[in-house]
C-alpha cells in the first residue's frame, strides 16, 4: 500500500542503483564513489584544472557493495507482487558490462541459495503468494524467455526467431509460452534459454553483453467467486552493456551491434523519460525493445530502471554516463 501511495507521487517510474564490490585482491584500488547513503551517491571527478570535484546523483534507492540478494529483493517484492493484482511491470538492469545486471538478475556464474537473483527470488515470490491465496483466486503462471540482438529478436525457449507482424512490429504470442508452478521449473527453462543463447552466439564474442535478454512472467488470476479475470505481466530485463564503443576501433559485425545497442538504449531512456515527464507523444517505434515492451511501459504499469556501477575509478567516464542515463528517467 504503501508502494502505491509513493507510485501515486512518482508517476509509477522509480531508479534504483547499485554498485558493485571490487574484485578480490583490487580493494586497494582508487574508488569514484565518494560517499553513499540511501538515496544518494556521491562521485568523485576532477575538474578541468584537475582539482578534486564531487557531483552527487539522488535515486529512489541506492544498494552499497555489500548489500546482500535478499535484500535487494525485499525492496522490490511489493512491485513484484503487484503483478498478482493485474498490474504490469518492467524490470531493466541498466549497465556497462561488468557492472552487475546479471549479478542481479540472475546471480553469479556459481549459483548458490543466497546468490539467487531477482529472476528465481521473484518467480519463488509470486509461487508462494499465488498458493497462499489459492481459496480465493486460482493463479496460472507462465514464462517467455527472449533475446533482441541487433534489433532481432529470438525465442530463447525454441531458438527461433520471431516473426515481425505488420500491426504491430513484433508478434510476441508466437513465442513459447510455458506454464511453472515450481522454482525448479524457472531454474531449468533459465538454463535451456541459457544453452539457447551460447548456440546463437559467435565464437569469439560474449554475445549475452551485446544483447537484451528477457524474461517475461505472464499471470492470470482467476476469481474462484465472480469468476472474474485478471491479468498481469512482467518483464524481467537484462539490457545489453552500455558502454560506449570507440567506433573509430571496430568495424563489421562489432561495429553494427554497437550501433544497434546505442539505438535500442537511447530509445529506452527516450520512452521512460517522456513518461516521467508526462509527454503526450511516447517514442515506442524507435526500436525493437521498446515496441516488445509498448503495453508494459506506460498508464497503468510501472517501470523500474535499475542501473549498475563499478566502483573502479578507471571506469569514472562509464560511470558517469550510467548516472547521467538514470538522471534523466528519473
Ligand atoms: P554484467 O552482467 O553487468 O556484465 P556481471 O553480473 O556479470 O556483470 O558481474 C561481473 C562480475 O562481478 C561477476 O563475476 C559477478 O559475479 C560480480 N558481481 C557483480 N555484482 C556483484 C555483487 N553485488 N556482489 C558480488 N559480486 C558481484
Ligand atoms: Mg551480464
Amino acid at each position: 500500500k504503501l508502494y502505491n501511495q509513493v507510485q501515486d507521487l512518482k508517476g509509477n517510474i522509480r531508479v534504483y542503483c547499485r554498485v558493485r564490490p571490487f574484485k578480490p585482491g583490487q580493494s586497494n584500488t582508487l574508488s569514484s564513489v565518494d560517499h553513499m547513503d540511501e538515496k544518494t551517491i556521491t562521485i568523485l571527478t576532477h575538474s578541468k584544472n584537475g582539482k578534486e570535484a564531487r557531483k552527487a546523483f539522488t535515486f529512489n534507492k541506492v544498494f552499497g557493495p555489500s548489500v546482500t540478494q535478499a535484500e535487494v529483493f525485499f525492496d522490490m517484492q511489493p512491485l513484484v507482487r503487484s503483478v498478482l493484482d493485474g498490474y504490469n511491470v518492467c524490470i531493466f538492469a541498466y549497465g556497462q558490462t561488468g557492472s552487475g545486471k546479471t549479478h542481479t538478475m540472475t546471480g553469479p556464474k556459481e549459483l548458490t541459495e543466497e546468490g539467487l537473483g531477482v529472476n528465481y527470488r521473484a518467480l519463488s515470490d509470486l509461487f508462494h503468494i499465488s498458493n497462499q491465496r489459492k481459496e480465493t483466486i486460482s493463479y496460472d503462471i507462465s514464462v517467455q524467455m527472449l533475446e533482441i540482438y541487433n534489433e532481432q529478436v529470438r525465442d530463447l525457449l525454441s531458438a527461433d526467431e520471431i516473426r515481425n507482424s505488420s500491426h504491430n512490429g513484433i508478434n510476441v504470442p508466437d513465442a513459447n509460452l510455458v506454464p511453472v508452478s515450481l522454482t525448479s521449473d524457472v531454474i531449468n527453462l533459465m538454463n535451456i534459454g541459457h544453452k539457447n543463447r551460447s548456440v546463437c552466439s559467435t565464437a569469439l564474442n560474449d554475445r549475452s553483453s551485446r544483447s537484451h535478454s528477457c524474461l517475461t512472467v505472464h499471470v492470470q488470476g482467476r476469481d474462484l467467486t465472480s469468476g472474474n479475470i485478471l491479468r498481469g505481466s512482467m518483464h524481467l530485463v537484462d539490457l545489453a552493456g552500455s558502454e560506449r564503443v570507440d567506433k573509430s576501433e571496430v568495424v563489421g559485425n562489432r561495429l553494427k551491434e554497437a550501433q544497434h545497442i546505442n539505438k535500442s538504449l537511447s530509445a529506452l531512456g527516450d520512452v521512460i523519460s517522456s513518461l516521467a515527464s508526462r509527454s503526450s507523444h511516447v517514442p515506442y517505434r524507435n526500436s525493437k525493445l521498446t515496441q516488445l515492451l509498448q503495453d508494459s511501459l506506460g498508464g497503468q504499469a510501472k517501470t523500474l530502471m535499475f542501473v549498475h556501477i563499478t566502483p573502479e575509478y578507471e571506469a569514472l567516464g562509464e560511470t558517469i554516463s550510467t548516472l547521467k542515463f538514470a538522471e534523466r528517467v528519473a
